[in-house]
């Protein structure tokens, strides 16, 4: 139990600095490093003797190129970092692609047209026999087509009209609203 808490706590503090400290740091010290490259072989005459302004360019325009670098190797090695690739939610699995992690922490579910949501959220497939399933959104455990499982509607607050419309639609609008707030509270 102990050493599952540590676990967690090691994981939250790895994300954290996965996401924000070290590349923001990685980065400032990639555009500093040839003016301090440069400084320290060719002292710092380098920087003041009259023609010194190239020294300057030479050192800012390869400090530029050279945080810029990092910050995309960086950006990519976080998307692949991450480890939560789908969201369970009542009994359902929706699988949180790159437009999720791009978006999350900027659009709510009502400013999201639906083509957009699912390019969120895809799915939804059962979570115990991992079919694909369309929903209904009808009584308090609603079972899987495919194997019987109940998918809890419980307590559930979607649009009356979305809901006749396009069920399916109405609870990826849900899954979002809850996925979005455990994203953001770092809960997942
Ligand atoms: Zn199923």
């Amino acid at each position: 139990m102990r050493s599952r808490w540590l676990e967690k706590l090691a994981e939250t503090l790895w994300e954290y600095l996965a996401r924000a400290a070290i590349a923001h740091i990685a980065t400032a010290l990639g555009f500093v490093a040839p003016v301090i490259y440069l400084g320290l072989t060719k002292g710092v005459a380098f920087f003041t003797r009259p023609a010194s302004v190239s020294g300057w360019l030479l050192a800012l325009g390869t400090g530029a190129l050279l945080s810029s670098l990092l910050w995309t190797v960086l950006t990519i090695v976080r998307q692949r970092a991450r480890p939560h690739t789908k969201y369970a939610w009542r009994g359902l699995e929706w699988p949180l692609r790159a437009a999720f992690w791009g978006n999350y922490e900027h659009f709510r579910a009502e400013d999201m047209a639906a083509s957009f949501l699912s390019d969120c959220l895809g799915g939804p497939f059962c979570g115990s026999c991992k079919r694909a399933v369309a929903v209904r959104l009808e009584g308090k455990g609603e079972p899987c087509p495919h194997c019987g499982a109940r998918f809890d509607w419980r307590g559930l607050k979607v649009s009356e009209e979305l809901k006749r419309a396009d069920p399916t639609e109405a609870a990826r609008r849900a899954a979002y609203v809850d996925a979005q707030g455990d994203a953001r509270a770092h809960r997942m």
